[in-house]
């Protein structure tokens, strides 16, 4: 018999829980860029796991090697131990990902999460340069723990550490300020005079595209003018690769567009390839002053994540295949909607490869939009300080006829929102 009674997640579960209240339904099974529910609607996924499933749900690719490494008894749980799981991951990460792009990392294997990734980081800065601020941006977003709160700007989030959330500085980010105004001249002027009140920082982290803060895209000289800024100042740079790395917007990290190097990448949600838990920390082999253990956790050695993310890497990241795929799909999203913001007024759109937003003057409406897309069997979400922003985030793996359903889906949502009223005839 089926349960489909969905009363234990209101009197059981906490309140905390969150995606549960958008998306009223009890999910299944799920395939490619398809979720399934117990009623037997499907929906098509631009969510994505926030980013997790890059390569979709259940990809049989990643799955076939996951399965027989749990038929095989492969190490599941492993610590930091040397296991054949993680020295094929590690020689993979080396051979296809970054000798081909001139990277010289190092690889730290914190917790498996994109917040003790950031927290590693944070640590790792603090530690080599000896200083304690950290320079953060406006409408960031690192993760909930304290040290990666303390670099986010939301406001609500920020209150939930119920602790002063101190040692950081924040710095507009690109666009924030709006046009006229000139890059870093704030940033530059206050880390040059000892008497700013900004103590000299450890390190600027920073996103490429910021996804909960609402899909702000960096430029490419923005990046670079930020990079020089911190090398030329001895600042270490660190770029949270967790949201936007794995090919989110083409190549496989979000900075390789821009031609920089960061001192430390974190990569977490789609680094596995298959949702499993995982994350890791990239830095340049002379940061690497860690003793042993000095930062560690009970699942730093999820093998069976470390299974998919091999075969990930080796199967979509052997050549440019996917990336230049992501860039024809990210064109494609863009024209559409480009089109459809040009129909509305108070509608507006920005993005790069496979991440775009669709942003509302009326703030209410993203939400609206985003509920009455579930309805029509589309799973989207908001993001951006008010929740202005409605964030498409679909699987690269997509495929061209399943993004223009789901475009055709959000374009009647939005129609039904602000149809009438705004429209530009
Ligand atoms: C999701 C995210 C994090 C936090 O990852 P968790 O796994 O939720 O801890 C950190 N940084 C960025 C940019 C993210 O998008």
């Amino acid at each position: 018999m089926i349960n489909s009674n969905t009363t234990v997640f209101e009197s059981l579960e906490s309140n905390v829980r969150g995606y549960c209240r958008g998306w009223p339904t009890v999910f299944t099974t799920a395939k490619g860029s398809w979720l399934h529910d117990e009623e037997g609607k499907d929906y098509l996924d631009f969510f994505a796991g926030a980013g997790s499933l890059n390569y979709g749900h259940n990809n049989d690719v990643l799955k076939q090697p996951l399965l027989d490494y749990i038929a095989g008894d492969g190490i599941t749980h492993g610590l930091d131990m040397s296991t054949a799981a993680k020295r094929d991951l590690l020689t993979t990460l080396r051979d296809t990902l970054l000798t081909p792009r001139g990277l010289e990392y190092k690889v730290q294997f914190p917790g498996p999460t994109g917040a003790n990734a950031v927290e590693a980081a944070l640590k790792l800065a603090r530690k080599v340069t000896g200083r304690q601020t950290i320079v953060s941006f406006t409408n960031a977003f690192h993760g909930m723990t304290l040290g990666a709160l303390s670099v986010t700007g939301n406001a609500t989030k920020r209150a939930g550490a119920g602790v002063p959330l101190a040692h950081t500085a924040r710095m507009p980010y690109d666009g924030y300020l709006g046009a006229g105004a000139t890059d870093f001249q704030w940033m530059e002027k206050v880390l040059d005079d000892s008497s700013s009140g900004v103590d000299r920082p450890a390190a600027v982290i920073v996103e490429t595209v910021q996804g909960e803060g609402g899909v702000n895209v960096a430029r490419a000289e923005w990046l670079r003018h930020l990079a020089d800024l911190c090398a030329s100042r001895e600042i270490l740079l660190i770029v949270d690769d967790v949201q936007m790395g794995c090919g989110r917007t083409g190549p496989f990290f979000s900075f390789e567009a821009a031609g920089i190097k960061p001192d430390i990448v974190t990569l977490s949600k789609s680094i596995s390839g298959y949702g499993l838990p995982m994350a890791l920390v990239l830095f340049k082999p002379e940061l690497d002053e860690w003793s042993p253990g000095e930062h560690n956790g009970t699942f730093r050695g999820n093998n069976p994540a470390f299974v998919t993310a091999t075969t990930a890497l080796r199967h979509y990241w052997s050549d440019d295949a996917l990336a230049v795929a992501t860039q024809k799909k990210g064109d494609q999203i863009a024209r559409t909607l480009g089109e459809l913001a040009g129909h509305f007024s108070g509608v507006t759109t920005r993005g790069r490869g496979m991440v775009h937003g669709v942003v509302f003057d009326d703030a209410s409406q993203a939400g609206k939009v985003c509920q009455i897309a579930f309805e029509r069997g589309l799973l989207v979400e908001t993001s951006g300080s008010t929740d202005e922003v409605v964030k498409l985030l679909p699987p690269l793996t997509i495929t061209e006829q399943e993004l223009d359903q789901g475009l055709r889906i959000l374009a009647d949502a939005v129609e039904s929102v602000c149809g009438g009223m705004g429209a530009n005839a």
